[in-house]
């Protein structure tokens, strides 16, 4: 068989998100597990036209296709050792959904809120979402429940929702910051427990007793929290400019 010859091809972003998740820390690892995390993409003026978004209100969820922008200098490589497994097993790369891979193109299925046509252009209001502020938005596809959701499928076992591991408990401090910031941020309390009952911790973290402090960065805050036993405790929730 002789070898096929592929051209390149160019893309352009339609536009870029606007996320609470500041860090790649924490952020889940698939769309659907933090329904509280809610972001926009700003559509770039180019393609900020009323008309290219039409019926598309008629949709409960969106396909987004987006490039990984912050680990995009990195190499990909053909084997990659997914976090979930502890580090210690080797997949394809095109056997997981790492974000290290050939054209860095990422793609996730999340809940449509609003759009929003506004005096600059057009915003699309989501959540539910896996995505690192900023990341360049390549393009946008409503979710087709009869031919995108598939009943029949299988993936492996280690592919399964992850179960909430930990217990979040606010302390003294992290419970009276949140209700100054409840009028500005009302889901906040819910999206750290979202976040946070998840155990973002790396694996080789977890096996032992830590109780180093952690930081997730959402919105203008740094979440503090540490682990003791099952319970994860928000110690303090630091606004970035204080
Ligand atoms: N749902 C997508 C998919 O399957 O293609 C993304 C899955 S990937 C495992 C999700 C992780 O990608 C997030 O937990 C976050 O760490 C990382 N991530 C999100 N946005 C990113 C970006 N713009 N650049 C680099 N990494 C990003």
């Amino acid at each position: 068989v002789e070898p096929i010859q592929v051209e390149p091809v160019q893309v352009e972003p339609i536009g870029i998100v606007q996320s609470p998740f500041k860090q790649k820390f924490g952020i889940p690892r698939q769309p659907g597990l933090a329904k509280h995390a809610s972001a926009c993409i700003e559509i770039a003026p180019k393609y900020a036209r009323p008309e290219a978004f039409e019926g598309i209100e008629q949709y409960s969820h969106l396909w987004i296709e987006f490039y990984f922008h912050q680990t995009a200098s990195d190499d990909w490589k053909p084997s990659v050792r997914p976090p979930r497994l502890g580090g210690n097993q080797k997949l394809g790369c095109f056997a997981t959904r790492t974000n290290f891979r050939p054209n860095n193109l990422g793609l996730s299925v999340v809940r449509f809120d609003k759009l929003e046509v506004h005096q600059n252009g057009i915003r699309l209001h989501i959540s539910g979402h896996d995505l690192l502020d900023q990341t360049p938005i390549i393009d946008i596809k409503p979710y087709i429940p009869y031919s995108d959701s598939v009943i029949t499928a299988t993936a492996g076992d280690f592919e399964q929702a992850p179960a909430t591991s930990l217990h979040v408990c606010f302390t003294g401090t992290s419970e009276a910051q949140l209700k100054t910031l409840a009028a500005s941020h009302p889901d906040l309390k819910t999206l750290i427990e979202e976040i946070i009952s998840q155990d973002p911790r790396p694996a080789y973290m977890k096996v032992k007793a830590n109780r180093d402090e952690f930081t997730v960065r959402l919105y203008d805050f740094d979440i503090k929290w540490q682990v003791s036993g099952q319970t994860a405790n928000i110690l303090a929730i630091q606004p970035l400019n204080s």
